[in-house]
């Protein structure tokens, strides 16, 4: 499954909220045989849909959809030079599909700020600046080799076109995920670089800045298009051991309507370009993940490869439909459930029955 990579300076709050992360269970509680490795953190998609659908279904049990997020060592300037963590650092940012960074927002006497001052958008350039090296010396390294290959193979030849483009991009200290439009992104992906992946911020703040609309929207237009998520990570910590009503009461009481996890979950999965499905049944309401832009085949194929090469048809009913109708022969009487065939791409919320044979 798709993984974001939680990266950040020292001392701004990754591992308070990784901690929270690993500590709300819901894999051991969802998913008792799963194997969770030590560095991953799983949440689950808060999805207010799936209690609707156990409803109408009266279905045993809800299983969401999660999202995960693979705690990667700090970050520290110099990283590219293979100061630090440096290489380590590096490969595992590779392995994950998108960039999480934590910024600090808080300021905390007792808390030292690794460049002593508090500055998140100074933050967010030095990590992306350390990226952009990165990239730059992979680039780098990489191209005497593909320019000789490239004599002999046509393909390689259009990487080291991509690739002397990316360079440009870089050298004018841009992202190349913010200049998608302008790069040939297979031809570069046997390079693996770094800053072709998403990014999504999660500004780690106190109720202050929490309660500061006009503050919170200066940082969230800072860094767009890139997501960006507002919570207090010790907060988060706290919540996980207070029952629901408690937990709501201490989240309003820092300006906060739902906790900052599933804040985290809904922006991880919008930034890793996921949606999700559902089936509904008297054993479970479940959803299920999906890339955006799936057709009918490839996304009966995650529940079973199986679904996928019998595919014949799916027969579907939108939410929205289903849950206005209150019960699918309602929904059937009303003309509200489809038939779709294997060129059909799926939209969000739709509530699927899989046809095919085998
Ligand atoms: P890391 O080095 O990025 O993993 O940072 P830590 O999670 O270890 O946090 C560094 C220190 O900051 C710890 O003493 C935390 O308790 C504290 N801290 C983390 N998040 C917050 C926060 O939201 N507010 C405040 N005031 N302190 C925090």
């Amino acid at each position: 499954s798709l993984t974001l990579g939680i990266v950040g300076l020292p001392n701004v709050g990754k591992s308070t909220l990784f901690n929270a992360l690993t500590r709300n269970d819901v894999l051991a509680a969802n998913y008792p045989f799963a194997t969770i490795e030590p560095n991953v953190g799983v949440v689950e998609l808060p999805d207010a849909r799936l209690l609707r659908l156990a409803e109408i279904f009266s279905s045993e049990r809800i299983l969401p959809a999660t999202v995960s997020f693979v705690d990667i060592a700090g970050i520290v300037k110099g990283a590219s030079e293979g100061e630090g963590m440096g290489n380590q650092f590096l490969a595992n940012i590779r392995e994950a599909d998108a960039i999480c960074q934590v910024v600090r927002v808080f300021d905390d006497g007792d808390v030292v700020h690794v460049d002593g001052r508090i500055d998140p958008l100074a933050d967010v350039q030095v990590i992306e600046t350390e990226l952009i090296l990165a990239d730059i010396q992979t680039i780098e390294k990489a191209l005497p080799r593909l320019e000789k290959e490239a004599r002999k193979n046509k393909d390689v030849a259009e990487t080291v076109a991509a690739a002397k483009q990316a360079q440009e991009i870089l050298d004018a200290g841009r992202t190349l995920f913010s200049a998608q439009d302008e790069i040939d992104g297979p031809a570069l992906r046997e390079l693996h670089l770094m800053t072709t992946k998403p990014f999504l911020y999660v500004f780690n703040a106190d109720e202050g800045v929490l309660t500061d609309e006009d503050r919170k929207a200066e940082l969230r237009k800072a860094v767009a298009p890139a997501d960006a998520v507002f919570l207090d990570a010790k907060v988060e910590a706290e919540l996980l051991e207070l029952d629901r009503e408690d937990a709501m009461e201490l989240l309003e009481s820092v300006g906060q309507t739902e906790p900052g996890l599933d804040s985290l979950a809904r922006a991880g999965f919008h930034t890793l370009g996921l949606q999700t499905y559902l089936t509904a049944g008297p054993k479970e309401s479940r959803a299920w993940t999906i890339r955006k832009g799936d057709t009918a085949p490839k996304a009966a194929g995650v529940i079973h490869t199986d679904f996928e090469k019998g595919f014949i048809k799916a027969e579907i009913v939108s939410f929205s439909d289903l849950d206005a109708a209150g019960s699918m022969a309602a929904a059937k009487a009303a003309g509200k459930v489809r038939m779709e065939g294997k060129d059909y791409v799926m939209a969000d919320g739709d509530v699927v029955e899989w046809r095919f044979s085998l």
